[in-house]
């Protein structure tokens, strides 16, 4: 167990960080952000801060000398410089990074395990595309194999003309078949290194752009059916990699049951609502987790809970937002409100 008053090192200095950092503080932790830019939003709530490149062993050794454990914010660390670690814990294992780097390799585990993720091939060539777009069928999404987020690296294909003018970018990626949900959820779950699995209640999500934009739950009836199936494969997942700590799986929901979208080795937009609409936040038992302290309850405080992303400008509205008592607001502490930036969210409970 390493005990409160010990430094918790985050790889990664984005809002994830800034929000375990907090929970950590809470619990009488300090923390330490490794992060390569020097505006860290997660340094301004921590005790120290290396500002260096993922693949700056020696930065990643001194940093690793002030730390009792280490977790990550972002899931594309590097792994290999992770060796420079050396011994100090690292929580998730570092076999989460390599599976959730890798759409390929992402889909091909979930596959192994009894998932089931879109249709899907790897292209690396025209030549692929086509054939994977008369294998699979079209329309369809073409993703990068590495270095996407939210909806990035990603081109939509109407139909095989239109691949046959797309420019394909020169790096490995993964053609999937377009799924036609009715709905997108979320599996957030925290386990400890004695293998206790606690879940958070599941939210329904709704994107705008490839961004999430709404995150609510108790999620519909219909979702709801999905949940134990959805549930047994995030199970597999954290048992098989020996997971430490707050695992998010992405799910499309449709009539055929929960079609695996992606697997997120960290804390999780989708789980913000936590800070105030459960009774543990998944950032407190993430840290709880990783320090291996007991997991707090990961019940609903209220009947319903939703959360808005506060997206680019969005977040300039903070004064009306919080001219009503009902909102929690929350803001990162981003200098520029660029578009698709996410700048903060909004969770109101309702109690009665
Ligand atoms: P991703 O970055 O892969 O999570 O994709 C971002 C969003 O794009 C998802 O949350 C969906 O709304 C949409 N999307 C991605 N892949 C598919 C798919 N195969 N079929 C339908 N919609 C998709």
């Amino acid at each position: 167990m390493i005990p409160p008053g010990e430094t918790i090192g985050i790889l990664g200095g984005g809002q994830l960080g800034r929000m375990i950092a907090m929970a950590a503080a809470q619990l009488g932790y300090r923390t330490h952000i490794f992060a390569p830019e020097q505006d860290s939003i997660a340094a301004e709530v921590s005790a120290a801060f290396t500002c260096a490149g993922f693949d700056d062993r020696d930065a990643i050794a001194r940093f690793a000398a002030d730390c009792a454990v280490i977790t990550y914010e972002f899931e594309n660390v590097p792994v290999t410089p992770l060796a420079a670690l050396k011994g100090v814990p690292l929580h998730p294992h570092p076999k989460a990074l390599e599976i959730a780097q890798d759409r390929l390799a992402e889909k091909n585990f979930v596959r192994d395990l009894g998932g089931s993720p879109a249709p899907f091939a790897p292209v690396d060539s025209s030549a692929d595309l086509t054939e994977a777009i008369a294998r699979i069928g079209a329309p369809g999404i073409l993703k990068t194999r590495r270095d996407g987020y939210d909806g990035k690296g990603q081109w939509r294909i109407g139909s095989p003309d239109d691949a046959a003018t797309l420019t394909l970018p020169g790096q490995p990626l993964v053609y999937e078949g377009f799924i036609n949900f009715f709905a997108e959820f979320s599996v957030l779950l925290c386990r400890g290194d004695d293998g206790d699995i606690r879940f958070w209640d599941t939210p329904e999500n709704v994107h705008q752009g490839g961004i999430l934009s709404l995150s609510s739950v108790p999620a519909s009836d219909r979702i709801a059916a999905l949940v134990p199936e959805a549930r047994t494969l995030a199970t597999k997942v954290a048992e098989t990699l020996g997971y430490v700590g707050v695992l998010t799986l992405e799910f499309f929901a449709t009539d055929d049951g929960p079609v695996f979208n992606e697997v997120a080795p960290r804390v999780h937009n989708s789980g913000h609502w936590t800070i105030e609409g459960a009774l543990t936040s998944q950032f407190e038992n993430h840290v709880r987790a990783i320090c291996g302290l007991p997991m707090g309850d990961t019940a609903l405080a209220a009947r319903a809970v939703k959360m808005d992303n506060l997206i680019g400008d969005d977040a300039h509205d903070w004064p009306k937002i919080l001219s009503d008592p009902a909102n929690h607001l929350h803001l990162y502490g981003k200098a520029a409100a660029r578009p698709g930036r996410k700048m903060g969210h909004v969770t109101r409970l309702t109690l009665d």
